[in-house]
């Protein structure tokens, strides 16, 4: 039994989603307190609820501990079965995060999967729907999971009701994956998307990226959603190179003016275009647990945000692995995983 310590680090509904995905992994029980003691409203939100359930439900885990507001959470995973699944987070609250939860898992199950999820789809402080589709699932891909998806439905806080498809078609091991550079950019596109909200809103940010950036015309594209559940706008500015893809994004936001949204989407692609590093800070976090399950893997990354120090941290707890950092001249961080 693995006791982990919620408030470490972050503090954050990572830790509890990590030790969940590696105690699956791993067959491990663990023990958390203090879930989410670093956050205002601490304790298991409908979100990390529905994460637990969906474990709970791939795997025949038990679990103690699984009600709202809970801080702490005894669970003993089972072993995982691909199948057709259903979760829906019932709020806006993220359902990319229940998939984070529970994908690693279901790529190396015995049987294929097809899961609905319902929910939050394009949250703020959660991967957004169009960093999913381009930047984090592409590199699954290239570790030999076959995976499909679809947008059925956005989700925007704060009415939520957003609904994806996934299909796994799972494989007996991940294979590792190197990504020191990121090679030559073949296409940057930016897309304003904007639901139940004026559509100038969408060419305002897309100005601000057209001047700015100086992406041509080409590169900028407006999207307004035909029925809609309720107000939104996001921003995502994907930029593909040879060996990886990143989406930046800028969150609409009562009292934000589309000028700051696009500022703010603008600044993240700014550090990375102006550095030699092929993964930006989120999707550096999210490839700590494949690549520890592929036996190892590196990659160049920005300065490590807490998120991303924090679950080489869990990981640890779960699997026998080395990880080491190292600034670099030509790629600003190295992150080295060794199994
Ligand atoms: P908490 O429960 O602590 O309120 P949370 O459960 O929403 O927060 P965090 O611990 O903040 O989760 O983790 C958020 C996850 O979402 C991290 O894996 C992070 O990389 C990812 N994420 C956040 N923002 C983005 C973004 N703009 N693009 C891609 N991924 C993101």
């Amino acid at each position: 039994m693995r006791r982990i310590e919620g408030a470490q680090g972050e503090g954050g509904g990572q830790i509890l989603r990590s030790s969940i995905t590696l105690s699956l992994l791993t067959g491990t029980p663990f023990q958390i307190t203090s879930i989410r003691a670093g956050r205002k409203k601490p304790g298991l939100m409908r979100q990390h609820l529905t994460a637990v359930k969906a474990a709970v439900e791939i795997s025949g885990a038990t679990v103690e501990g699984a009600e709202m507001g809970s801080q702490s959470l005894t669970f003993h995973p089972g072993e995982v079965a691909g199948g057709e699944y259903h979760f829906a987070v019932g709020t806006a609250g993220s359902a990319t995060l229940v998939l984070q939860t529970i994908l690693p898992t279901l790529l190396i199950a015995k049987n294929p999967s097809k899961i609905v999820l319902e929910g939050g789809t394009h949250n703020p402080y959660a991967p957004p729907y169009p960093f999913l589709e381009k930047a984090f699932l592409p590199l699954l891909r290239k570790m030999g999971a076959g995976i499909e998806i679809r947008l059925e439905r956005a989700g925007f806080y704060p009415a939520g009701g957003g609904k994806f498809v996934i299909e796994v078609d799972p494989v007996k091991k991940l294979k590792r994956l190197d990504i020191l550079e990121r090679g030559t950019i073949l296409r940057r596109q930016a897309r304003a998307i904007v639901s139940a909200l004026p559509g100038h809103i969408a060419d305002r940010e897309l100005a601000v990226i057209g001047k700015k950036l100086g992406w041509e015309a080409d590169c900028l594209q407006k999207e307004v959603l035909r029925k809609p559940r309720g107000p939104g706008n996001i921003l995502s500015l994907e930029v593909e190179s040879e060996y990886v893809t990143e989406v930046f994004t800028g969150f609409g936001e009562v009292k934000k003016s589309a000028e700051m949204v696009a500022e703010y989407a603008l600044r993240q692609a700014k550090k990375y275009l102006s550095s030699n590093a092929a993964v930006g800070r989120f999707l550096a976090d999210q490839l700590i647990i494949p690549m520890a399950m592929a036996g190892g893997g590196e990659f160049s990354t920005l300065p490590l945000s807490r998120h991303t120090e924090t679950n080489i941290e869990i990981t640890k707890t779960f699997l026998d692995i080395d990880v080491t950092i190292e600034p670099s001249e030509k790629y600003d961080h190295i992150i080295r995983i060794d199994a």
